[in-house]
């Protein structure tokens, strides 16, 4: 149930209906908006008495949400939703690019790759310190030594982390060093792991799961929000089909799909997405093309010796390329 309020609403009023719905034994969501304030309610198993709410001042209406994700949904937030991470916008206008190794391998490789990617133009570095891996004896991570030179990388550079959070056990530590937590595809139903990461001060980034139909994928992203974290980022990977000239299949309907359904921003991730540096470009200026807010894309200086995703990783050169042209797009569609 979504609670509108009127323009001149105070914020008493606001607290004073927040507080009528915990009275309920509801969860409130204040929602304030350029537009308008709202208040979600959720976790009504039965009817609520509406009148009551309705009876308090400053309400203008109140919306019965008929879809089952709530605070992810455009009906609760009709605004695009603008995430903060430490002073980079993702979402509404702007375009933001991630860009960086699959793992942190070393302080050199990291200190090569995001000197080219902060020349080209990246806002974010990604690099993955906890890699959910298919093998168990494959490269597993740095872990906490691989998180510190991330950290490194955000002071020579400037460039914000993203960074994985592969489970519950290491998600607080991963919180301390990143700006964004990255939760992979493997996670994206792992509901401890999303509410712990809803829980937590920093922007979350939700890969869609490998075999998620959009709905479960807002799901995942409504668990986030509904344990009080809103910087939720969307991130279309691909998803598993029959074809078997790429990795996955890269999904961009489900970007208008997110856009219209969602306040949500969503960024593309045309590396897993095809598995295969030929298509990285391509499927990137598609993505933007599709109105997504941004991409996040696997850099690195020597594909040939990486330690996870070679065969999908970008050179730097390629990347430089990647930022113009994909720039050149978003201008088109009135994109920063
Ligand atoms: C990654 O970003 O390196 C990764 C493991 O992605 P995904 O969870 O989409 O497979
Ligand atoms: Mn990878």
């Amino acid at each position: 149930m979504l609670v509108v309020m009127y323009k001149t609403a105070t914020e008493d009023d606001v607290a004073a209906v927040c507080k009528l719905i915990e009275e309920m034994g509801l969860n409130s969501h204040p929602m304030p908006g350029a537009i308008r304030t709202a208040i979600g309610a959720t976790g009504n198993k039965s009817r609520v008495d509406a009148d009551r709410i309705m009876a308090q001042s400053g309400v203008k209406e109140i919306i019965h949400v008929t879809k089952p994700y709530k605070l992810v949904s455009r009906e609760f937030y009709p605004e695009d939703s603008v995430i903060d991470v430490g002073g980079v916008p993702v979402g509404g206008p702007n375009l933001v690019t991630i860009a960086g190794p699959c793992a942190v391998e070393s302080y050199d490789q990291c200190m090569i790759i995001a000197e080219a990617v902060a020349k080209a133009g990246a806002h974010m570095f990604r690099g993955g310190a906890y890699k959910p891996r298919t093998s168990p004896y494959s490269f597993q991570g740095l872990r906490e030594e691989g998180l510190k030179i991330l950290s490194q990388v955000r002071d020579k550079f400037g460039l914000k982390i993203v960074t994985e959070a592969v489970d519950t056990e290491v998600l607080e530590v991963v919180a301390d060093y990143a700006d964004v937590i990255q939760i992979g595809a493997r996670n994206m139903q792992n509901f401890s792991l999303l509410r712990k990461a809803g829980r937590q001060d920093k922007a979350v980034l939700l890969k869609r799961g490998m075999s998620a139909t959009v709905e479960e994928f807002l799901m995942a992203a409504e668990y986030i929000m509904s344990e009080g974290n809103r910087k939720v980022i969307l991130c279309e990977r691909g998803v598993r089909t029959f074809a078997d000239h790429t990795r996955n299949t890269l999904d961009l309907s489900a970007v208008p799909f997110c856009k219209r359904t969602s306040h949500l921003p969503i960024v593309v991730d045309p590396s897993h997405g095809t598995g295969r540096k030929d298509k990285v470009l391509p499927l990137s200026r598609a993505g933007i093309a599709a109105g997504a807010d941004g991409l996040i894309v696997e850099v690195h200086h020597d594909p040939a010796n990486a330690m996870s995703d070679g065969p999908q990783s970008i050179t730097p050169e390629m990347f430089e390329k990647l930022m113009g042209e994909t720039a050149a797009i978003g201008a088109v569609l009135g994109r920063k």
